[in-house]
Parts: C-alpha cells; structure tokens; sequence
C-alpha cells in the first residue's frame, strides 16, 4: 500500500532522513520506533506532504505521492494524525468532527457524516460525553482521542500515527493502543510511530528502528521485541 524508496529530508544544511527504504502491506500495522531526533516525524511529514522530499521516491497504492499536498492525499485515503494531535482548539468536538470528513462530498455526504459522528461515539464514548465542549479545554488523553476520530472521518485505507501515547498516563496510552488495535481490526492500514517501543512492538505485525536518519533494523515485530539490541536500547534492558 504504501512503498518508500531512498527517501532523505533536510532541514537546510542539517540531514534529518538520509536515505531509507520501507514498505506497508494492505491489511498491516507497522510501527516505526527510534529515539529522540532519529528522524521519525520527519519522515511522517514526507510522506504526508507536510514537508517536501529532497530525494527518493514515495508511492501509495501504487502510484507516486512525493510532492502532491497533505488535504490531495487524504483524499486518497491517507491520513495523518500528527505528533502534538493538532484538533482545531477553538472548535467543538463535533466541529473538530465535522472537519476530519471535507473530503466526503455529494448527496449523500450529509447523512453518511452522521453516521460516521455516531460510529465514532460508538469507539470514543467520552467524546459523545463532551460532544459541545471546545477541543482546546480537553486533557491530553481526550485530544489524542479526537484526534484519531478525526483522521478516521476521511474514511482513510490507511492511518500515520505520531507518537499517539505522548504526554499520556499508562491507563490513557492503553487505551489509546487498544484502538489502534481497533482500528486495524477495521481494516485500515496502520504505520504507527512510536517512543513506547515496547508497546509498539506488542501490536505490530512488523517494524523499523530508525537511529540518526536511518533504518537500522527491521523484521517481525515479535522478533524484534527478542532481540538483545532492541532490548538494550529501547526496553531499558
Ligand atoms: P522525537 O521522537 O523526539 O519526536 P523524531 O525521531 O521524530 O524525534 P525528528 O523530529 O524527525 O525526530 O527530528 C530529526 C532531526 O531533524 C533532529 O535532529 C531535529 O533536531 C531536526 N529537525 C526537526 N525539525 C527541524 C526543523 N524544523 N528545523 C531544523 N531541524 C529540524
């Protein structure tokens, strides 16, 4: 579904992606571990077109993406929900709602919207709770949560997660990875980057560590959550 080839990013002189291959298969959820500044949000931004590719190549569903706008590319079925969760804070939570399904049109635009605010209660009942109250004013947990409802209102085939477990109680990052779970088991696509690596590998079918702008090791996520490497830099081993 999504392919990914000699992709590197720069901010002017300072080399954030240096080259890096990876692939997501329909149906799969892949997450993207690594540390501080390894690369891995940049490497969303490229993909999302939120930040221009310097080289490479980026294909969806077969077709190349490098350079096309992140609103084109939700309309694809790509969608993002960004590190920092970014909902529209002076707006309610069924407006945030509202704005995640723009790229739904024609007759039966209405009603499908309605019915895809009422699934969304379904999966986040706590935004129904609070469905007229400003996003701004809610806690990190409930803005993830939005956030994530919000992505999936494009109807997307496949879903960027940025560090959705940031900034949140372990109760609250459990429930947040229990959707991912969820929203995989849906059908949608997930590549999921993550600091929590342990609990990334938990769920993931497969996954890539990135270190300094590269990949440096990939495979199973079951074996990677095995392997002495992994285990020493990012479990706390
Ligand atoms: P974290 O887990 O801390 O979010 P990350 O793996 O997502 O880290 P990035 O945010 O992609 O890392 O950053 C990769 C590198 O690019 C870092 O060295 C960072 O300082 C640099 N960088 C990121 N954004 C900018 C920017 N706007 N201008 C210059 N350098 C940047």
């Amino acid at each position: 579904m999504l392919s990914v080839n000699n992709l590197k990013v720069a901010y002017g002189g300072i080399q954030a992606v240096k080259g890096i291959d990876l692939a997501v298969h329909a149906g799969e959820l892949v997450t993207l571990i690594g540390s501080n500044g390894a690369g891995k949000t940049t490497t969303m931004k490229a993909l999302t077109g939120t930040l221009a590719a310097q080289s490479g190549e980026i294909e969806f569903l077969g077709q190349s993406i490098k350079g096309r706008g992140a609103w084109d590319l939700v309309a694809q079925g790509l969608a993002m929900v960004p590190e920092g969760r970014g909902v529209f804070t002076r707006m309610t939570i069924i407006e945030n709602l509202q704005m995640g399904a723009y790229v739904l049109t024609g007759a039966s635009a209405k009603a499908q919207i309605a019915d895809d605010i009422e699934k969304a209660f379904v999966t986040f009942p706590r935004l129904k709770e609070r469905k007229d109250q400003l996003a701004g004013t809610m806690s990190g947990g409930e803005q993830q949560m939005l956030a994530m409802a919000r992505a999936l209102m494009s109807r997307p085939k496949m879903l960027l997660l940025d560090e959705p477990s940031m900034g949140l109680s372990p109760i609250m990052v459990e429930k947040i990875f229990d959707v991912v779970r969820d929203v995989r088991a849906q059908g949608v696509t997930v590549l999921l980057v993550e600091q929590n690596a342990k609990l990334a590998l938990q769920i993931a079918d497969r996954a890539y560590v990135m270190e300094s702008g590269l990949i440096t090791m990939s495979g199973a996520a079951k074996d990677l959550l095995d392997d002495p490497r992994v285990r020493a830099a990012y479990l706390g081993e």
